[in-house]
């Protein structure tokens, strides 16, 4: 029954160990994190080139503006003085417009830029992670392989112990497995090893002697030599 226990500690243990191998295999918070930040900036990236082309279109509609007044001012087809100084304020005005947009397209672009690089050095860090994980994949891999292997033994080997049990103590186990850890402990001098209370004394020789199965009366683990 103790054999059996400790093949069941072993193989929690190696199961967990391959959880978490195959966790590290799938994926890595760290690489989720990297990508989602390219992409945020790639996203901003393509909004920013999107408003400097529509901040381009603004300025050249304007400068076409201000190309139509300049005919008509200079051209001599507007010659009524009340008329000429209307295009002139309104080529004032026009200017004055195309002059902002201007400086606002520039600082769109000079912004553009500055995220379009920030957009590369993630991206570069994604690289350098991915790098790293494919680098250590194949020895995870490896490793998963050899816990998987071992697991299968265990599993066999538990078998074995399992069915070479009375099944009465083998149910036993069983029950007591489920609530209890250890559910089989050494005796410690007088006492149960699980809960460390005192055994009577003819559970302590009957446990000494080996030849029954011996319950601690407090906790209810069996108790062995
Ligand atoms: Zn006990």
């Amino acid at each position: 029954m103790l054999e059996l226990q400790d093949l069941d500690d072993l193989l929690a243990a190696r199961r967990q160990a391959a959880r978490a191998v195959e966790a590290r295999i799938a994926g890595s918070p760290e690489l989720d994190a990297a990508r989602a930040r390219a992409a945020e900036l790639g996203a901003e990236e393509r909004t920013l080139e999107e408003r400097v082309a529509a901040a381009d279109r603004h300025a050249a509609a304007l400068r076409a503006r201000v190309k139509v007044i300049d005919r008509q001012l200079y051209g001599g087809s507007v010659r009524n003085p009340q008329d000429l100084l209307i295009l002139q304020r309104e080529l004032a005005e026009v200017r004055e417009r195309l002059s902002e947009a201007d400086d606002a397209e520039l600082g769109l672009m000079e912004e553009g830029e500055a995220v379009a690089a920030a957009a590369r050095d993630a991206a570069a860090a994604v690289a350098v992670i991915e790098g790293e994980r494919s680098a250590a994949a194949g020895d995870e891999r490896e490793r998963l392989e050899a816990l998987r292997a071992e697991i299968s033994r265990l599993e066999r080997d538990r078998a074995a112990v399992a069915g070479a049990l009375p099944p009465a103590e083998l149910a036993l186990y069983t029950r007591l497995a489920t609530r209890l850890h250890p559910a089989v402990a050494r005796l410690q001098g007088d006492s149960c090893g699980g809960c460390h209370l005192p055994l009577a004394v003819r559970e302590v020789r009957a446990s000494r002697a080996g030849g029954e199965l011996v319950q601690c009366s407090n906790c209810d683990r069996v108790v062995v030599r």
